[in-house]
């Protein structure tokens, strides 16, 4: 007879807003369309961990593990082998958790991200189907899927590299400096880590990608052949998770009503995501370059990096004033036509507001999303992680963005190139049919949760599957 109870999804959420943000999403629409109970289950130990983000989990519980050490890690390892090794020393008490809750009901799925993959033989052992939840684009768990079988179908010793320039499904072609770093030196921890990770995804039950089929239509095809094949999971495109206006953090009203001041679609909106860190002087030059476009702008400001890294995340000092940074007498200036403020909007109010015209971006992945569901084109300005090749298929694949001549020395964009790009897209030729690509991919990215859209479906497949595994358990 079925339970009262309703089926229980556990969630495991690795630190950082990027993550957070759209499994928290994940979790509410399991909630809200498909009348599981959910638990986000987050890690402690970084000492930058942030809070969940608020508002938007009324309706799910969390746990936080307790904390572990990792500061026996290389001061200079990457931001995600950090969090490989977070999770990977929080098995035992993740475990402890997981068998308190099958205890009093059954779990209907384990739903780690990706970065959480660890505990996948954990779900095995107990019996609880794992989908993986990528807050990443397909063409990531492509080259993931590349690599591993780059390296386990050569002969024992037999060293294989990822070919250059890579050619992926949809035409892309990658050069090694376009992949996340981990890829690039294949005798780094991080690319160790990703083996091993690598090859516990084949014994997920399932992948929920965070993704739609217009934005990497070659890549659905391909892993639907992988998984009819049986080489690899299946991958669900169930996204894109994108908050919903009113699910956004209030408490930045003073930006919204600068917003509601400007004409409809005149604003440049710049902003780096959760981590994302300019040099001194890139960040001088951008202003010039947005001070010479004479457009209007909202510039969400970081802290310049002092010592070349392009990522840094934390909330640093309180006495920290981004702002200061800035050259001199550029906020007298620009007053009245740019708005710079430090530290953080509520980025989907922002995107979804009529005043906004285009996003100078990192393209992150959720950033990229977000502004694919608003219908707002980009500016593609790749900082870390797998923004490069996210910047490359927003640009080359999908033709939402533009990006600004980069120096060939690695320096810093000039002023020129930010305020040719910036104003290219604002009122040029390219622009506009860069512009008109940027609605058709929002229209796409609405019909896919639509109530028929493949995206809805897809998840709803997963939900049946779930539910349906339970009940043969009990
Ligand atoms: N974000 C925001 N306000 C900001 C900067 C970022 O709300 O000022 C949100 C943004 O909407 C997105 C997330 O933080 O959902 C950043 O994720 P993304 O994948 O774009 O980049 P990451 O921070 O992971 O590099």
């Amino acid at each position: 007879a079925p339970s009262a109870a309703r089926p229980h999804v556990v969630l495991l959420a690795s630190p950082g807003a990027g993550h957070l943000i759209p499994l928290a999403e994940l979790a509410r629409r399991l909630v809200e369309h498909h009348g599981f109970a959910a638990t986000i289950v987050t890690f402690s130990g970084l000492s930058d961990s942030e809070a969940l983000p608020s508002g938007i989990l009324d309706s799910v519980s969390t746990v936080a593990l307790p904390a572990v050490k990792i500061d026996d890690l290389p001061a200079d390892a990457l931001r995600g082998s950090l969090l490989v090794e977070l999770i990977q020393r929080s098995l035992p008490s993740l475990g402890t958790l997981l068998r308190s809750m099958g205890s009093t009901t059954p779990l209907a799925a384990l739903v780690p991200d990706f970065f959480c993959s660890a505990a996948l033989p954990l779900a095995v052992e107990l019996g609880v189907p794992c989908y993986v939840f990528v807050p990443s684009s397909l063409t990531m768990i492509y080259l993931m899927r590349r690599i591993v079988e780059l390296h386990d179908d050569a002969a024992p010793g037999e060293y294989r590299n990822l070919p250059e320039p890579l050619e992926i499904p949809g035409g892309l072609s990658l050069r090694r400096a376009e992949l996340p770093v981990p890829y690039r030196d294949c005798n780094g921890l991080a690319y160790a880590q990703l083996l091993r990770g690598g090859r516990r995804y084949r014994r997920a039950d399932g992948l929920l990608m965070n993704t739609f089929y217009e934005m990497e239509p070659a890549m659905v095809e391909e892993f639907r052949q992988a998984a009819e094949q049986g080489t690899f999971p299946p991958a669900f495109p169930v996204g894109p998770f994108v908050r919903s206006n009113s699910d956004e953090e209030t408490g930045a009203s003073a930006i919204l009503e600068w917003l509601d001041r400007q004409p409809a679609r005149s604003v440049v909106y710049v902003a780096f995501g959760s981590g994302g860190a300019l040099s001194v002087e890139q960040t001088a030059e951008l202003a010039a370059g947005l001070e010479a476009s004479s457009q209007r702008f909202l510039w969400v400001v970081r802290m310049p990096s002092l010592d070349g890294r392009t990522c840094v995340f934390g909330t640093g000092d309180d006495d920290d004033d981004p702002l200061a940074w800035l050259p001199e007498g550029f906020l007298e200036r620009t007053r009245g036509r740019g708005l710079a403020v430090p530290a953080w909007v509520p980025q989907v109010r922002v995107l979804s507001h009529p005043a906004t015209a285009i996003f100078v971006s990192h393209c992150g992945w959720n950033s990229a999303l977000e502004s694919a569901a608003s219908g707002v084109p980009m500016v593609a300005w790749p900082l870390y992680a797998e923004q490069r090749m996210n910047a490359a298929l927003l640009e080359g694949a999908l033709g939402v963005a533009l990006r600004p001549r980069a120096r060939e020395d690695g320096g810093a964009v000039a002023r020129e190139e930010v305020a040719a790009a910036v104003n290219e897209l604002m009122e040029g030729e390219n622009g506009l049919v860069v512009r008109r690509r940027a609605e058709d991919l929002q229209r796409a990215a609405a019909r896919a949760w639509s109530p028929d859209g493949s995206s809805r479906r897809a998840l709803e497949d997963v939900a049946a599957k779930s539910r349906a595994a339970l009940g043969a358990g009990s």
